[in-house]
C-alpha cells in the first residue's frame, strides 16, 4: 500500500515524541508499505516566525535576534538529543546552520527596508517546515531507513500567487508530484515533504494557509493515487464535541468528507478546512489518528456512508470570538444589491464572513465575522452605507460566539431544528440569529459566548451524542 502521513507539529515538538514518529514510519516501512511523509514545523515555530516577520518590519533588531536565537537553540537541541550517528549529525548541523543563516538573512533584509510584503512573509514561514524535516529526515536515516527531504515547491506543489492562503493548481502539481516522487518511492527512499508550502510556477515559495501541512498530505496523495493518508496527531481524531467544554465528547468513527470538512469549516482545528478536497473524488479514505494511542483506530473519513437513524448529528462545533452585525433599514426591502454591496465592502477589504443570515422580510441583514475584525468591518460599512436612503442603522455586538450542529444525518429529517432549539431554549439560552446551509449539513446559531459551552452541553445530550454509535 502506499501510505501518505503527516506528522503534526506537537508530534515534533520533543526528541521522545520525534522518535515516536519515526518509530510508526518503520512500522509500515517493516511491514512493506510505502511511504511518503509530510511534516509540520515544530509547534509554535510558525506563530515565531510571524512574530518575526513583524519585530523585522518595524525594525526591532533586538527582540528580532532574540527570535532568531531561540529558533536555532530549539532546532539544535533536538537534532542533537535525537541524532546518535555522527556523520548524520555533522550533516544535519551544517544543513540547519545554512538554513538559519538563510532565515536571517532575509529577516534583516527585511528589517533593513522595514517592509514586510505577502511574498517574502511566505518565504519566511516556510522555514518552520524546513527545520523539522530537516531533523525529521535525519532521525529517520539514524535508524537505517533511506530518506530524503524536500520542499513542498521542490517535490512539485505548484500554486497560484494567493500568498497566505495560495491554492494548488492541481494537474500541473499533479504531473510534478509523480515525477519527482516516484523514482524515490522506487528506490525505496522516503520522501519527507515539507507541509505548508509550496511554490508559483515561477518557483516564488507559497503558504497554503495556517495548518496546511495536512493539505499538502492530501494533494500529494491524490496526485499519486496512494492507498490511504493517516494525519497522526496526539488526539484520538475528530470528536463529537470539544472535550474541554463536553465531558462526555468521544472519538468519532466515521465521518464522511462532507461531514468533516463542515466541522473543520466549524473551528476544530483538528483539520484544514480545503485539506479533503484533493481527495474526494479519488475516494481516498482520511484517518485520523494519536500516535500514543495506537491501539485506537481514530476517525476515518470517507464517502458517504449509510447514516444510522440513530446518527443524525455527529458533532456540535463552537467557534468563539465572534462578532455579530446587523444592516438594517426598512427601505432595504426590495432594493436588490444591498447585500451585494455589503459583502463587497467586506471582501474588498479582506474580512471573512463566518455565517449569514437575511430574514424574508429583507428589513435586515445579520452576519457573523472574526472578533478581531469586528470594528473594522463596522466603520467600514458606516463609512460606505450610512447617510443613504437604504441603509439606517448599523449595530453589533462583540461578545458572541457561533455553535453549529454537524450531520448528514439531517438531510431530509424534519423536526431537527425543533429538537436543537427546544434543547438550547430550555437552558434559558437567548439565540440571536440562525442559519442553515442549503446543504443541511449543519444548523448554525449565535449565542451570547458566556452561553456557547452550555448549548454545546445541552445539544450534546439532546442528540445523545455520548454514546458509541
Ligand atoms: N506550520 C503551519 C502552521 O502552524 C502549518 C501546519 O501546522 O500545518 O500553521
Ligand atoms: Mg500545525
Amino acid at each position: 500500500m502506499l501510505i501518505v502521513m503527516k506528522f503534526g507539529g506537537a508530534l515534533l515538538s520533543k526528541p521522545e515524541k520525534i522518535k515516536r514518529s519515526v518509530e510508526i514510519i518503520k512500522n509500515y516501512v517493516n511491514k512493506g508499505d510505502k511511504v511518503i511523509v509530510v511534516a509540520s514545523a515544530v509547534s509554535k515555530v510558525t506563530d515565531e516566525l510571524i512574530k518575526a516577520s513583524k519585530e523585522a518590519s518595524s525594525s526591532n533588531w533586538e527582540n528580532l535576534k532574540k527570535i532568531i536565537n531561540e529558533l536555532e537553540k530549539l532546532h539544535f537541541n533536538l537534532a542533537k538529543d535525537i541524532i546518535q550517528n555522527k556523520n548524520i549529525l555533522e550533516d544535519l548541523t551544517l544543513e540547519l546552520k545554512s538554513l538559519i543563516e538563510e532565515l536571517k538573512e532575509t529577516l534583516f533584509s527585511v528589517a533593513r527596508l522595514k517592509e514586510l510584503t505577502p511574498r517574502s512573509k511566505d518565504f519566511i514561514l516556510s522555514f518552520g517546515e524546513k527545520f523539522s524535516c530537516a531533523i525529521l529526515c535525519a532521525a529517520i536515516k539514524n535508524e537505517g531507513l533511506k530518506a530524503k527531504w524536500m520542499t513542498g515547491g521542490e517535490a512539485g506543489i505548484i500554486t497560484n500567487d494567493e500568498f497566505g492562503n495560495a491554492k494548488p493548481l492541481l494537474d500541473l502539481s499533479s504531473q510534478k508530484l509523480n515525477w519527482k516522487l516516484t523514482p524515490l518511492l522506487n528506490e525505496n527512499i522516503i520522501p519527507i515533504v515539507t507541509g505548508f508550502n509550496g511554490c508559483t510556477p515561477e518557483g516564488v515559495v507559497t503558504t497554503l494557509g495556517r495548518g496546511g501541512s495536512d493539505y499538502t498530505a492530501t494533494i500529494i496523495a491524490s496526485a499519486l493515487k496512494a492507498d490511504e493518508v493517516v494525519l497522526w496527531k496526539e488526539v484520538n481524531g475528530l470528536m463529537t464535541a470539544d472535550p474541554k467544554i463536553e465531558s462526555k465528547a468521544r472519538t468519532i468513527r466515521v465521518i464522511s468528507y462532507a461531514e468533516a470538512s463542515e466541522i473543520a469549516y466549524f473551528g476544530a482545528k483538528i483539520i484544514h478546512p480545503r485539506a479533503l478536497k484533493p481527495v474526494i473524488k479519488a475516494e481516498i479514505p482520511v484517518r485520523i489518528r494519536s500516535a500514543f494511542n495506537l491501539d485506537d483506530p481514530g476517525t476515518l473519513i470517507i464517502k458517504e456512508q449509510k447514516i444510522k437513524p440513530k446518527e443524525i448529528v455527529k458533532a456540535i462545533s463552537f467557534i468563539k470570538e465572534v462578532g455579530l452585525i446587523n444592516v438594517s433599514g426598512s427601505e432595504m426591502v426590495g432594493t436588490p444589491g444591498v447585500a451585494a454591496r455589503v459583502f463587497k465592502i467586506l471582501g474588498d477589504n479582506g474580512i471573512n464572513i463566518l455565517m449569514i443570515s437575511q430574514g424574508s422580510s429583507e428589513v435586515n441583514i445579520s452576519f457573523a465575522v472574526p472578533r478581531d475584525s469586528l470594528s473594522k468591518a463596522v466603520n467600514l460599512l458606516e463609512l460606505n452605507l450610512l447617510g443613504g436612503e437604504t441603509v439606517k442603522e448599523i449595530s453589533s455586538e462583540s461578545d458572541v460566539c457561533i455553535v453549529a450542529v454537524v450531520g448528514a444525518g439531517m438531510k431530509g429529517t424534519p423536526g431537527v431544528a425543533a429538537r436543537v432549539f427546544k434543547a438550547v431554549a430550555e437552558k434559558g439560552i437567548n439565540v440571536r440569529m440562525i442559519a442553515q446551509g442549503s446543504s443541511e449539513l449543519n444548523i448554525s446559531f449565535i449565542v451570547k459566548e458566556a452561553d456557547g459551552p452550555k448549548a454545546v452541553n445541552a445539544l450534546h445530550e439532546e442528540f445523545k451524542l455520548y454514546e458509541e454509535s
